[in-house]
């Protein structure tokens, strides 16, 4: 019946399991998926941090070896609801998570970052923001002019 009622709806059989509440997949596969994820979010917050020191060949190793993830792109549809507004039709929770990931990376007014002092990921209330919070800005300040005094002395 699930099938049948998958085959009638026009989508794919994955996206019925995939949804539902009994659904599972195996802890290795997840943490593989995730640390592909996370790769790309290090590999790209120190491209931009370390851009000024880093070499030609450098930049390209960067840039080659982010490029190799994913490029699976969910389809989409546009309803006419109070505007004329875009559908995603994920056919699994896999492209939700990457999606979503992927849009917050590249997100230009309030992108995901990893702080400056804590390393934690923060979603930035603004472009040029490097700290997670006034906390983590005041400690970096703090042990970074302690860090100059000791120079000093
Ligand atoms: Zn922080």
């Amino acid at each position: 019946m699930m099938a049948l009622t998958l085959t009638m709806s026009d989508r794919p059989v994955a996206f019925g399991a995939e949804f539902k509440k009994e659904y599972a997949e195996r802890i290795d596969w997840i943490i593989r998926i995730m640390r592909d994820l996370s790769f790309v979010f290090i590999t790209s917050f120190l491209y931009y941090n370390d851009f000024k020191k880093l070499s030609d060949s450098q930049k390209n190793i960067y840039r080659k070896s982010i490029a190799i993830f994913d490029g699976i792109a969910p389809t989409y549809h546009v309803e006419l609801l109070d505007t004329p507004t875009m559908v995603w039709d994920f056919n699994s929770l896999l492209t939700v998570v990457r999606t979503m990931f992927y849009l917050l990376l590249t997100d230009k007014k309030t992108p995901l970052r990893l702080c400056k002092h804590c390393q934690e990921p923060f979603i930035a209330s603004r472009p040029s923001a490097v700290f997670c919070s006034p906390a983590c800005k005041n400690r970096y300040n703090v042990y970074k002019s302690r860090g100059r005094n000791k120079g000093e002395e």
